[in-house]
């Protein structure tokens, strides 16, 4: 009975009114809403953006559902500080957010944070001033504002001071002279939108044969209605992104809105371009190297309905559209969907939670799908559509293997001379290689030749990595660098370290001694210049800029370059060997992935993999190109170990400042694991990266059955054990990808 009577009471009896309160999460670690009163006159609803206090700080928060939980009494409550003039978050986001909340075991609050955008973003937008053409003469005529006449002449529509100053190649106060002679007047024009509404049918689909089979297919499911998953599996190259366009158009017709998740968003202008030629406009873009400015605007658009279309990494996902209709998760296979970052969340599984809830299909693209998907497609769980071979001319590339103990490279070398004869051929015939090292800078690691001192970080349990362009050694977990010195640090001796091992600039140095008149690129994320520059550098090498690009998994996404005919994989070994069971998988798919760079437009094309191991399965499956014998090992593999899919596992890492809070507290945890038929604990251990940033880790990794209730286990397990003390934290993740 909320605010009218306590009114009426207020004024009858001369007492405090009675508030009404209600639930608000406020994004923070804690597992409740907070309670707050609502000031008479205010209107909030669940979902409803809010700023409240806590403690002395302002934040940002959602009014949830139910009732307050905290038992606090209303008369000593807070009340809400402001409400936001902004759409609330829909019943069906708020089942989302609270679902995720509790899949991951993390606070609610700092889920829905990932939906709720900054104050700033929440105020309307400013209407932008213009121009407008009067008629009549100024006093002098100046050819500059002749020239601005005739354009207004020819087009009577309000103009921006700066777009009819362009127009007409004149200064700015062109224009104003204009204005205060009273030729012009000044009018307000609504904010133009951030992105142009995407056509369905603005360009013919582009699809054939098999194409039009798989098209039709999801396009079926469109219209059906309501949830499904469809797992799209295609060589690269076979047209998947063509085929997933026409669900994409069929659900803009039906007047719903798309979400798009791809790993490498920022890096792929080249998707937007495309996109834009099929739909007549570009669609909004997420990802973190938007200016926050952008980023409102796109959020706004989203929560309005004004932005038909996002193509976005994965926190895109969160974003409150109005009226969801159809999830796109390109490369589903890619670790990137992976947060491993407060909110522990595989963005590919929960867009298929979000179909669920929302009631509308996902579809999962791929060309090496995860054992996860191909099982769910094989078991009729997914939609399974495959497109077997690439389109048109263009052929899958001859893969080779070299077997490095019998074609070893010079002393000092990484580059077998059967590689070097290839990329000599190929740099003849005009056209490019791509020498892919999933290593950055110049050695992974560099030792002192007399005393044997290696090089560590002060912080963390790993070699520092000598960047040679820098001239630094950096380490890769936590960022620390130091100028690379000139001696020993432990014995003194000059000259005398030597680096060990390859990354890419290290190839690239032995690259331009057997090739000193190619044009050689490196290519890794930690590139001068960032994104942008990252993106001209992508951009030229599809232009034909460079002919050997030296590359880590930056290079292996999405790119086309058609003059791209070699690749040549530097170590294809380096990811098997670190005790993740998902190395076989992720080898294949990245070595997949990369060799698939080359020939997508139809020339002759070769891969060469160079391994120690040549007759290992990851290696064989490659080559052979029988994708389907390694799926159905890698799936009788799991299946046999009771490993995801067909079992669960949850990581539990426990850190501290010293070594001996972190054991403690991992051994309690562990001893509070309640015994349950179905689910055990391993370890405590000490994690594999047993240092970072100066804290101590030790895991522990819980192992269930499939049908076993893996979140009551923890959270049993977490109520149970000792409480987080001192410098302890303690970090949950659902599903691991990482077991370092
Ligand atoms: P994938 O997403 O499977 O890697 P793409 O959709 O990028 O494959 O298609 C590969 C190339 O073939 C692209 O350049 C694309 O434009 C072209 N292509 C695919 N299907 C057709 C089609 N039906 N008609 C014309 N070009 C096509
Ligand atoms: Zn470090």
């Amino acid at each position: 009975m909320g605010t009218d009577n306590s009114s009426l009471f207020g004024s009858l009896f001369d007492a405090p009114p009675l508030k009404r309160v209600v639930p608000v999460l406020v994004p923070l670690p804690v597992p409740v809403p907070y309670s707050y009163a609502v000031p008479e006159g205010m209107h909030v609803e669940p979902g409803s953006v809010v700023q409240v206090p806590v403690g002395p700080r302002q934040l940002i928060g959602v009014v949830w559902d139910g009732e307050s939980q905290d038992g606090l009494d209303p008369k000593k409550l807070r009340p809400i500080t402001l409400a936001f003039d902004c759409p609330p978050l829909s019943k069906e986001m708020r089942d989302f957010v609270d679902w995720v909340a509790a899949y991951t075991l993390s606070p609610p609050g700092l889920v829905a944070r990932m939906a709720v955008r900054a104050p700033a973003a929440l105020d309307p937008e400013p209407m932008v001033e213009a121009v407008r053409y009067v008629g009549g003469q100024p006093e002098r005529l100046t050819p500059a504002r002749v020239r601005v006449l005739d354009i207004v002449k020819a087009e009577d529509i309000p103009w921006t001071r700066s777009g009819l100053a362009h127009a007409a190649g004149v200064s700015m106060s062109v224009i104003d002279g204009l204005t205060a002679q009273g030729v012009f007047e000044t009018v307000f024009l609504p904010p133009p939108p951030v992105v142009a509404k995407p056509e369905p049918d603005y360009t013919a689909p582009r699809i054939e044969g098999v194409q039009k089979e798989a098209a039709a297919e999801i396009v079926a499911s469109i219209r059906e209605g309501g949830f499904s998953a469809s797992l799209i599996d295609g060589v690269t190259g076979s047209g998947k992104t063509e085929v997933y366009f026409e669900a994409i158009a069929e659900t803009l017709r039906r007047g719903k809105q798309v979400l798009i998740l791809l790993p490498e968003i920022a890096l792929t202008p080249a998707f937007l371009e495309r996109f834009q030629d099929r739909f007549g406009a570009k669609p909004g873009e997420w990802h973190s190297d938007l200016s926050p400015r952008m980023r409102e605007k796109v959020w706004r658009g989203v929560v309005t309905g004004e932005v038909r279309v996002v193509a976005g990494a994965r926190s895109a996902l969160f974003l409150p559209f109005e009226e969801l209709g159809l999830i796109i998760v390109d490369e589903e296979h890619d670790p990137a969907y992976k947060q491993e970052d407060r909110v522990f969340y595989n963005a590919r599984d929960m867009a298929v939670v979000r179909g669920r809830i929302g009631d509308f299909p996902v579809v999962l693209v791929s060309a090496t799908p995860s054992v996860e998907s191909q099982v769910n497609g094989l078991s009729g769980r997914y939609n399974l559509v495959q497109l077997p071979t690439r389109f048109g001319d263009a052929a899958l590339p001859d893969l080779h293997l070299i077997d490095m103990r019998r074609h070893a490279p010079e002393r000092g070398g990484f580059l077998s001379p059967l590689l070097l004869r290839a990329m000599g051929r190929t740099l003849e015939r005009k056209e490019q290689s791509l020498l892919f090292l999933n290593r950055r800078g110049y050695a992974p690691l560099t030792l002192c030749r007399v005393c044997g001192h290696r090089f560590q970080c002060p912080q963390c349990s790993s070699w520092l990595v000598e960047h040679r362009f820098k001239s630094q050694l950096q380490c890769h977990q936590c960022g620390y660098h130091q100028h690379t010195p000139e001696h020993c640090p432990d014995c003194g001796t000059f000259d005398h370290l030597v680096a060990c091992g390859p990354g890419v600039e290290r190839i690239a140095e032995e690259v331009e001694k057997h090739f000193p008149d190619a044009r050689t690129i490196v290519m890794s994320s930690d590139i001068l210049g960032g994104v942008k520059r990252m993106r001209l550098e992508l951009e030229a090498i599809a232009n034909g800029e460079a002919d050997i690009v030296i590359g880590t998994q930056l290079v292996a996404k999405g790119h086309n370059f058609p003059l791209m005919t070699l690749v040549g994989i530097v170590d294809a070994d380096l990811g098997l060997a670190n005790g993740d069971p998902r190395a076989a998988e992720r080898t294949f798919q990245l070595l997949s992935q990369v060799t698939g760079r080359a020939g997508r437009t139809g020339l002759k094309s070769h891969g060469l993999l160079q391994t120690y191991q040549p007759m290992h399965p990851v290696m064989q499956a490659i080559v052979s190109g029988d994708a389907s014998a390694f799926y159905e090992r890698e799936i009788n593999e799991r299946e046999k170990a009771i490993l995801p899919p067909f079992g669960r596992l949850a990581s539990i890492i426990i850190s501290a400042e010293t070594r001996a809070d972190a054991e403690t507290h991992a051994r309690g945890l562990r001893a509070a694991a309640p015994r349950v038929t179905g689910i055990s604990v391993l370890g405590p251990a000490e994690a594999p990266l047993a240092l970072v940033r100066g804290r101590h880790r030790f895991r522990l990794l819980v192992h269930g059955r499939r049908n076993s209730d893996m979140q009551a286990f923890l959270r049993v397990m977490l109520d149970a054990g000792p409480k987080q003390r001192g410098s302890v934290q303690v970090q949950l993740d659902v599903d691991p990808q990482s077991f370092l």
